[in-house]
């Protein structure tokens, strides 16, 4: 692989200027640490905002400031303070944060915002394509720049794009509320692979895509025209290491270089041994359930009273987002409760909460991971949460008990850890006795599971992970392009079909002998269509089945004094030439009952609409229904019928404006398979435009030449562009 270069809000260091001198300040989160790694040994830029306002620079500093950022293979965006105001602590944190994190209460729908978005995303996205070269491959981060991808992508489609987004991605009952909803989903899907911490916020994102674009979706591909883009999720780790070795130092340290706070700490246990301390450390956040968190700890000093003097909660908010009216608010009530739980349960020797508003150093982190019993976290809506992971790093000794909100993507990681809803102050309040009570030897057992987990998948094998996921896609991508068939496969193609003696020919017909017309009774063969299949069916070498999706009326009708087979419904019924209709398969129609309501439904709601009864499945058709009602139920039918078949040997098979259910086991492949049961063919020949056809192209032998009409991805072994590319293509092997 090439060089892979990073776009984030912010660039890994930050600027700090005293008495003329500039010095910049590595940073220590996550992001920074996993990143580092991997632009420095792709030998790629990292682009992002330095930090400062580009009003608050003069010429000359600014250029300085650049150098300096330079030498750290940094590129910078430049953003005047109102950009930062509109785009940053606008759009993205006042918009998309709420948004994504369910308080759509607090949501800002100021279109001043989302225009100031967009144009900063642009400034973004140009500074990547100023520095990407060919072969060049770029990983953009988190939600502050969704439209990035595609603004690269549209202006460089060779590029591969990656995009990881590091808080959670709502339901779409949630995301649909966004008046710009539409314009982030194809502002990400520019991106080739896009991550997730979990699986739940990549199935939201899917279904989505689904309702707002109708995408095919299979697995985690997303099939779009000539592309395909790979949703997955990567859990970010954390750098398991430095947290352990950290700890371990801090553990060793002779009591003159102990920090102040480590020196207090150890005070408070001398005081009697069986003292205990519960941590609590976040941005000062609404999504982290702060308030709760205060009233669950007020709630236990109640019901469990002998506690009263004996447990401590620290509880670290760090500044975050303060000129925001929603975090002024927060500050307050949580200012409230500290003071209420301590004036409720204190007294002259004890605080309940050591309240502290402000950061620490990593070092007093650490003394605070290590020595406390208990870690708090309970997030109402947390994409990560990195603390929790720290907390576990740092226990060198293997005690301590982690309580962790169900709504916190790491809690799919922690199954060990006494898990709650945020929400339940009782639940939370039991959990504090539960984990104070814990006896070591469960302590440890469920923390070395733990620590297994974190250290196993930490910050660099979350990067690496995702790097090797997009050279995957790389590859895939690759492929698209590769299968098209040129000169040379023709003539290779034509030589086997002459030498050949006895040749099977499988046509599927709408999308593929014939274009896609408003009203499927229209898409009858035409004279051109005609003649090719006159010509094909005369050589005696030749068998020709049409393989269709159709019902059996009209394609009988339509073929009527021509040499064909025809095999109807997907694989149902066969008609041999000459012959009468015959089923193929053993197909059930025990599961109509329980679907038909739900299609029933969406007649009710979509006015032209109807259903049509087969032997083996129900069709939604809409084509006659208002075309963008039609295409948004059928988006909305399709996601909910995912979820309905799940477990039943059923299928959602999509075509021209209808959505198809239909009984499992029944496929054009296993259709084909049989046909060609007991026969000598020496040439077999399948072409087809969508997935159903994949079927096909999977079942058949690998000695058969199979061809998809279209640049999506395929099993077949070929593709040919359009309708047009199909007639000359038999043209050219029947002459
Ligand atoms: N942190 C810090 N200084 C502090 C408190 C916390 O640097 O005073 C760090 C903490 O170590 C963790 C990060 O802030 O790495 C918080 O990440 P998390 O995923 O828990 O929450 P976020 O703030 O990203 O929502």
């Amino acid at each position: 692989m090439n060089r892979i270069h990073i776009v984030s809000n912010r660039l890994p260091v930050s600027i700090n200027i005293e008495n003329d001198n500039i010095e910049l300040i590595p940073s220590v989160g996550g992001l920074a640490t996993g990143m580092r790694s991997v632009y420095k040994q792709y030998n790629g830029k990292w682009i992002g905002w330095p930090g400062l306002p580009n009003d608050d620079l003069n010429d000359e500093l600014a250029l300085r400031i650049e150098e300096k950022l330079v030498e750290e293979d940094c590129v910078s965006v430049h953003l005047s303070k109102e950009e930062v105001d509109l785009y940053y602590d606008g759009f993205s944190n006042r918009t998309i944060w709420p948004l994504f994190h369910y308080f759509a209460q607090y949501i800002d729908y100021d279109p001043a915002l989302w225009d100031a978005f967009v144009s900063v995303n642009q400034k973004f996205a140009d500074k990547a394509l100023e520095t990407l070269e060919e072969g060049d491959t770029i990983w953009i981060h988190d939600y502050q720049l969704l439209l990035v991808p595609e603004m690269i992508k549209s202006k460089k489609p060779e590029v591969t794009v990656g995009f990881f987004l590091h808080i959670p991605f709502p339901s779409f009952e949630v995301f649909r509320i966004l008046p710009w909803r539409k314009e982030l989903i194809e502002g990400m899907l520019g991106a080739d692979l896009i991550g997730f911490h979990t699986f739940d916020y990549q199935r939201h994102f899917c279904s989505s895509v689904r309702r707002l674009m109708g995408y095919e979706i299979s697995f985690n591909e997303i099939h779009i025209e000539d592309r395909i883009i790979i949703v997955d999720s990567f859990p970010m780790g954390i750098d398991y290491d430095k947290f352990r070795e950290a700890s371990i130092q801090t553990f060793q340290k002779p009591l003159q270089e102990k920090s102040k706070l480590h020196r207090e700490l150890e005070k408070y246990f001398m005081v009697s041994p069986d003292r205990k301390l519960i941590l609590s450390i976040d941005r000062l956040d609404y999504s982290k359930g702060i308030p709760n968190r205060l009233r669950a700890f007020s709630k236990f000093l109640e019901e469990y009273p002998e506690f009263i003097g004996k447990v401590t909660l620290i509880m670290l908010a760090v500044p975050s987002r303060g000129t925001v009216e929603h975090y002024i608010n927060l500050k307050k009530e949580v200012d409230e409760l500290v003071g209420r739980v301590n004036g409720k349960f204190g007294s002259v020797n004890y605080t309940p909460v050591w309240y502290f508003y402000r950061s620490l150093p990593f070092e007093n982190l650490i003394e605070l991971y290590s020595s406390c019993d208990v870690a708090l976290v309970t997030p109402v809506r947390d994409g990560m949460n990195l603390v929790a992971k720290e907390y576990v790093a740092s226990r060198t000794n293997r005690t301590g008990v982690m309580i962790l909100s169900e709504m916190a993507g790491v809690a799919k990681e922690m199954g060990e850890a006494i898990i709650i809803n945020p929400n339940n102050i009782k639940e939370i309040a039991d959990a504090i006795n539960q984990a104070l009570t814990m006896p070591l030897d469960e302590q440890r057992e469920r923390m070395v599971f733990l620590q297994d987990r974190i250290k196993r998948y930490d910050v660099f094998k979350w990067a690496s992970e995702f790097v090797k996921s997009l050279s995957k896609v790389e590859e895939i991508q690759n492929s698209l392009y590769a299968k098209k068939i040129n000169s040379k496969i023709m003539e290779s193609l034509k030589s086997k079909y002459k030498a050949s003696k006895k040749r099977s020919i499988f046509l599927d017909y709408d999308g593929t002998l014939t274009g896609f017309k408003k009203n499927p009774n229209d898409a009858k063969p035409d004279e051109e269509l005609h003649k090719i299949l006159y010509k094909l069916e005369e050589d005696p070498k030749n068998t020709v089945t049409i393989i269709s999706g159709r019902d059996r009326e009209s394609l009988e009708k339509w073929f009527e004094g021509h040499k064909i087979n025809l095999i109807v419904e997907h694989g149902v019924w066969i008609k041999k030439y000459q012959k009468e209709w015959k089923m193929l398969s053993n197909a059930t129609d025990t599961w109509k009952p329980s679907i038909r309501p739900s299609l029933e439904s969406f007649v009710d709601r979509t006015p032209g609409s109807f259903i049509e009864e087969k032997n083996y499945s129900l069709v939604w058709h809409f084509r006659k229904a208002e075309p963008e009602q039609g295409e948004l139920r059928a988006n909305e039918l399709k996601d909910e019928l995912t979820t309905m078949i799940a477990n039943h040997n059923l299928e959602i098979l999509e075509g021209n404006k209808v959505i198809e259910v239909k009984s499992g086991g029944i496929n054009k492949g296993i259709a084909a398979l049989q046909f060609l049961q007991n026969q000598d063919f020496d040439f077999i020949f399948a072409i087809g435009d969508d997935w159903t056809d994949e079927y096909m192209f999977k079942e058949l032998p690998d000695s058969c030449h199979t061809i998809k009409v279209g640049l999506k991805h395929t099993a077949a072994k070929y593709k040919v562009e359009s309708v047009n590319s199909v007639r000359k293509l038999l043209i050219e092997l029947s002459e």
